[in-house]
């Protein structure tokens, strides 16, 4: 979306930095400002319907009502806007305000120091994505899961496949396929959308299953023309509670050019905040038969270390959020930090997120890392794409294009 069209709303009880905010933003090109000096009037502006606002700016610390008491109402209002948390607090603070503001499914898009800096104002503007992104409620949801039932009876939800890229030899490693949902009359759907619908109304077992058959089918026959690739997979919290999960895979796999290990299998760190003994069975017998087992979202739940070491993973994936931000903001540089760290303690594969420039990719080598994925390197692409895609970006190595390389 364009930042000219964007309207924000600044709320802050420091009129001098309504104004600096007001006057930063428009340099970056944000002309529609309205500011507020207190969380309340701010509060009464965005429940009134006629206003419209893409983005709130928020102090933390205001009299009467504070940030956190501002996230907690926008979060009883179901609102879809972006939030951004501006403070002259502890950075880990701001980190766990974030976090909060998650809680209450609030799209928080980052937070800032003060003083503010134009560069990292920008940089979280431009991540906000517009609210057709976010999940229908009530009747809607209803309609749209019948949408998305029929879609998934047709074989509508096609697989694209992000690549994965080695950091020692710059060698194409593997693919991640991911759910893409084009609607003949919405357009393309996000998947945090359609995939939250699918969970919800018990579709999600025949949607992976889907992706999962669509994906092997693809990369067996990459592989049968050489390509040394491995393909990941996302796997639901439920698909591990059926207790022949790892069985029915080893079958599926019989016949495709993928050996177990070729297959890494990537459960997101929240599931493991449920019941984990079914997961546990389930996580065991698939690392024996030969999978690969990827945490994946690493640093968006709660998993401690004990739990890490209890299932045998052999892969961390850590989240884009803490990849893509580490350079403009230091929580999420001592998260990544530590989460590569760890995969070294248990002698597992680190695999970052989120590269979407030189600096994010400058920054997760220093650190050690193994894989990297990102759009620095690719976005997510249809499988007609790939082998292209991959020749070019082996002659940008300066080496020959060679299958199996
Ligand atoms: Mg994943």
């Amino acid at each position: 979306m364009p930042l000219s069209k964007l309207s924000c709303l600044i709320v802050d009880d420091d009129r001098f930095m309504l104004k600096t905010l007001e006057v930063l933003l428009q340099q970056i090109g944000v002309t529609k400002t309205y500011s507020s000096d207190n969380a309340q009037d701010a509060l009464k502006y965005i429940a009134n319907q006629n206003n419209h606002i893409d983005i709130i700016i928020s102090d933390l610390n205001m009299p009467e009502m504070d940030g956190i008491q501002l996230l907690r109402h926008l979060g009883g209002l179901g609102v879809a806007m972006g939030i951004i948390l501006v403070s002259g607090e502890d950075p880990r603070l701001l980190q766990s305000v974030k976090t909060l503001g998650e809680t209450f499914d609030l799209m928080v898009l980052g937070t800032l120091g003060k003083p503010v800096a134009k560069q990292e104002l920008q940089s979280l503007i431009e991540e906000y994505e517009p609210s057709a992104d976010t999940p229908p409620t009530g009747p809607a949801a209803m309609v749209f899961a019948d949408e998305l039932k029929m879609a998934i009876a047709n074989h509508e939800i096609k697989v694209h496949y992000q690549p994965q890229v080695s950091l020692i030899d710059g060698r194409i490693v593997g693919v991640e396929a991911l759910a893409r949902w084009n609607h003949p009359v919405k357009g393309a759907i996000s998947p945090s959308i359609f995939i939250g619908i699918a969970e919800k109304y018990s579709m999600i077992k025949e949607l992976t299953n889907q992706v999962f058959e669509q994906s092997l089918t693809q990369a067996s026959h990459w592989r049968s023309q050489g390509f040394d690739i491995n393909l990941s997979v996302n796997f639901s919290a439920q698909a591990l509670t059926q207790l022949d999960m790892p069985e029915s895979i080893f079958e599926q796999l019989q016949g495709s050019a993928l050996r177990p290990h070729n297959l890494n299998i990537e459960i997101t760190e929240s599931t493991l905040a449920s019941d984990i003994s079914i997961a546990l069975d389930i996580l065991t017998r698939l690392r024996l038969k030969g999978f690969g087992l990827s945490i994946d979202d690493f640093g968006t739940g709660f998993s401690s270390l004990e739990q890490l070491q209890q299932i045998p993973f052999t892969e961390l994936k850590v989240d884009r959020s803490f990849v893509h931000n580490a350079n403009v903001n230091r929580a999420c540089q001592v998260i990544l930090e530590s989460s590569i760290s760890l995969t070294k303690k248990l002698g597992i594969k680190s695999v970052a997120e989120g590269v979407e420039n030189e600096a994010d990719l400058n920054l997760v080598k220093a650190q050690g890392c193994d894989i990297v994925q990102g759009y620095y390197f690719a976005k997510p692409m249809p499988p007609e794409e790939f082998i292209p895609w991959a020749r070019d970006y082996s002659s940008s190595l300066n080496r020959p294009f060679k299958p199996g390389d």
